[in-house]
């Protein structure tokens, strides 16, 4: 195995109190011994801190603590060295180069984590939640991520894999006595057990949408015609969120999604860009426009103004943009200038003419009326996705297709079943079936997938 000592930056590249650079690999405490002369490293006992000058040759770089973490009691199970030192980028930058000049290289991309699976430290699953972990930006997404990295996924999916492999053994068997007709594994119980699997992973697979909307946040469009009160409700909604807003790159315009936190959650308001210009700037939203903006969206929050009479233009938007999985908010804005009579009368024209599932709010931007029960109304949404939870969330889109693979072939077990198809084929599904279930926690892999889920790592991880 290959285990050459690299080097990199764990902290973030600026200016801190302190800075971290680790070293890893069979030669990380002889590495950093030639640039740390005060003490025998090879003496000191493993999880052990140590204070001293970092050296490049006679000249003192910084003054260091360094931790050594003796193999296999470390983060890749190999020997490790962390150099903790005043959080300059340049003195960050000295100390890796004389570390590439005592031998060691720079890491790449999660390769520190890579070693840490390779090594068998963690599984992919584990691997993956790491990154995960450190890209987590509300409480919901740390939760989930922490129980994917305690090995919540992996232990769900060793306990269907392991009784699997005990009915692929008997198939196995059945194979080899070919000639003589035997049935070792008992078709009957193995149908209940596909069947529990299957169960199981439907579960899983299902929990996707929620687990997809804690990583990725929950897409919300805005729609309304101009003056319907759009604007204002998002500073409203944003009161206290001012300082979070957030260009999504990689857009042929620029889409600026804001992001608003209930509950834990991430919504993204999608494109409000132009919500924020003045009244006169806004043109009339055309249909095209805010299909656009809906496409993305999983609620649409629909604007109109309860001070007006007719809504007939409001409504046609409204059915134009509608899909089956689109949760449907209306909103009758400005409230407090009309009569309560009034605003019900609206609720039942919209009543009258959608037949879509949806909530209707009064609400008043400007008085503050009832903008906790829109809020609450799209936690609703989250809460309904968590109702159909599982222990553990699946979060991962390579997880979701290997699951969805795995039922795809547990499908075609049971058919092979139903069917009496030969026992071959039989053997031959029941070992996909075991493979995709084994994409998930990395017991069965190839470079291609390790290259790309660590590619996306940060340096140093
Ligand atoms: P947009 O074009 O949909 O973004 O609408 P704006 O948010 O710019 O609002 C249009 C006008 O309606 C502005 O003059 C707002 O001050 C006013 N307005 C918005 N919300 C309310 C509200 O809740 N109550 C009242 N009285 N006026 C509002």
């Amino acid at each position: 195995m290959n285990n050459d000592t690299i080097c990199a930056l764990a902290t973030a590249n600026g200016v801190g109190a302190l800075g971290i650079i680790r070293v890893s690999g069979n030669d990380a405490l002889p590495v950093v011994q030639k640039s740390f002369p005060g003490k025998n490293l090879a003496k000191q006992k493993s999880h052990t801190i140590h204070y001293g000058y970092f050296m490049d040759g006679e000249e003192v770089i910084d003054e260091v603590m360094v931790s050594i973490f003796l193999a296999p009691k470390s983060f890749t199970t190999e020997n490790s060295v962390e150099i903790a030192f005043h959080g300059s980028p340049h003195i960050g930058k000295r100390i890796l180069e004389t570390l590439i000049k005592n031998g060691a290289r720079m890491a790449k991309a999660g390769e520190f984590t890579l070693r840490a699976f390779i090594n068998g430290r963690i599984d992919l699953s584990q691997a993956e939640a790491i990154a995960d972990v450190i890209a987590s930006e509300n409480e919901a997404s740390r939760k989930v991520a922490i129980s994917q990295l305690k090995g919540g996924i992996t232990n769900e999916i060793s306990l269907l894999r392991t009784d699997l492999l005990n009915f692929v053994s008997l198939i196995e068997l059945e194979l080899d006595f070919a000639e003589e007709d035997v049935e070792f594994a008992d078709r009957t119980a193995l149908t209940q057990l596909l069947n529990k699997i299957e169960i199981k992973l439907n579960s899983l697979i299902e929990s996707f949408q929620y687990g997809n909307a804690i990583k990725n946040g929950t897409a919300v469009a805005i729609i309304g015609k101009p003056n319907a009160g759009k604007s204002t409700l998002l500073n409203a909604l944003l009161k206290e969120e001012r300082a979070i807003v957030s260009n999504i790159a990689g857009t042929t315009r620029d889409t600026i999604e804001e992001i608003l936190h209930i509950k834990g959650h991430a919504f993204r308001l999608i494109d409000t860009a132009g919500l924020r210009e003045t009244v006169d700037e806004i043109e009339a939203i055309g249909v095209k426009k805010a299909k656009e903006k809906v496409e993305n969206a999983n609620i649409l929050v629909y604007l109109a103004d309860a001070g007006t009479e007719y809504f007939s233009e409001d409504i046609e938007m409204i059915k134009s943009l509608l899909r089956d999985d689109l949760k449907l908010i209306i909103c009758a804005t400005k409230i407090d200038e009309v009569s309560p009579a009034q605003y019900g009368k609206m609720e039942d024209v919209f009543r009258n003419q959608i037949f879509h599932e949806f909530d209707f709010i009064k609400i008043s931007a400007i008085e503050n009326q009832n903008i906790e029960d829109l809020k609450n109304e799209l936690s609703s949404y989250i809460e309904q996705l968590k109702a159909s939870e599982n222990n553990v969330v699946i979060t991962n889109q390579r997880h979701f297709e290997a699951l969805q693979k795995s039922l795809n072939a547990v499908h075609k077990v049971n058919e092979a079943i139903t069917f009496r198809i030969s026992t071959e084929l039989l053997a031959y599904e029941l070992r996909n079936a075991l493979e995709y279930l084994g994409e998930i926690s990395g017991e069965v892999t190839n470079d291609e997938v390790l290259g790309n889920i660590f590619s996306k790592f940060c340096i140093g991880k």
